[in-house]
């Protein structure tokens, strides 16, 4: 059977080297003890090869009808859903928990993200090839520029690791950018103390202008003067840790409730 075609607008490039496969199959550990697995955008499978050897069921999930037929013909017996993983409700067609692992369409990584963050209490772990931006951003720490709205959030709920980098010319067609493999792990906080609803809208209101104060950032939240003229308002979101964020929002909250 021939080769898939790389089509552009659903963000294909096809890994060629086996032993990146390999290792990103590998950089699964089971923690939080999942049995069943979720592969976004297995292509021409070949991640898929290696996952399908590990001791989890694999369930895959690809948009491009001529990689499903592919699929189909080399993978006889591979449990496929053919579809868009962001429109597709999966609550019927995977075991809970699960892990989600894949070399990601890059145009949807973020949403990737948003979608795990939406499930976190059922995916404990992921594995993913995302552009090295991306994964940098993902992984890093306060004090550091790359840190932002997706870091936060997601190191609320998740250990990240930043795994290793990955050249461009190990993919058909090369891509742009260099990629990465980045590992999170579901952490012990099963929820946050405060408003999870308020929480992301603070994080996501303290990073829209990034190089503002707080102060100025969350204008729009129409926090009292006296209460804004705190030091930690003085600060720009990226200097503002996890715990940082939760505060601020406890606090927040604490305002609101009495009617403030
Ligand atoms: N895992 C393969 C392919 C990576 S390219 C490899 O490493 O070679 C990204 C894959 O994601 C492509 O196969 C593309 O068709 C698929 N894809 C893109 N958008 C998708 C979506 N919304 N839902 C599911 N799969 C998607």
């Amino acid at each position: 059977m021939k080769q898939v075609k790389a089509k552009k607008h659903l963000g294909q490039h096809f890994l060629k080297d086996l032993g990146i496969a390999h290792d990103i199959a590998d950089a699964l550990t089971g923690h939080g003890g999942y049995k069943d697995v979720l592969e976004i955008g297995p292509g021409m499978g070949v991640l898929t090869q290696f996952l399908i050897k590990k001791d989890y069921n694999l369930t895959v999930i690809e948009i491009d009808r001529e990689s499903v037929d592919y699929l189909k013909v080399h993978f006889p017996g591979l449990k496929i859903i053919s579809g868009d993983f962001l429109r597709i409700d999966l609550s019927e067609k995977i075991e809970t928990p699960y892990a989600v692992a894949g070399n990601f369409p890059y145009n949807i990584s973020s949403q990737i993200f948003f979608s795990v963050l939406e499930n976190k209490n059922l995916i404990p772990e992921v594995v993913g090839m995302v552009q090295k931006e991306v994964g940098m951003r993902i992984a890093s720490g306060p004090g550091n520029k790359d840190y932002g709205i997706l870091s936060v959030l997601l190191q609320a709920f998740y250990n990240i690791e930043y795994l290793f980098t990955v050249d461009e010319h190990v993919f058909n067609p090369p891509p742009r950018v260099k990629s990465g493999v980045i590992r999170l792990k579901r952490n012990e906080r099963k929820e946050l103390p405060c408003e999870e609803k308020l929480f992301f809208t603070v994080v996501k209101q303290s990073f829209q202008t990034r190089r503002k104060t707080l102060r100025n950032a969350l204008k729009s939240l129409n926090l009292p003067v006296d209460f804004t003229s705190g030091k930690l308002f003085d600060l720009r979101a990226e200097q503002l840790s996890v715990q940082d964020f939760i505060e601020l929002t406890l606090q927040i909250e604490e305002l609101r409730k009495h009617g403030v």
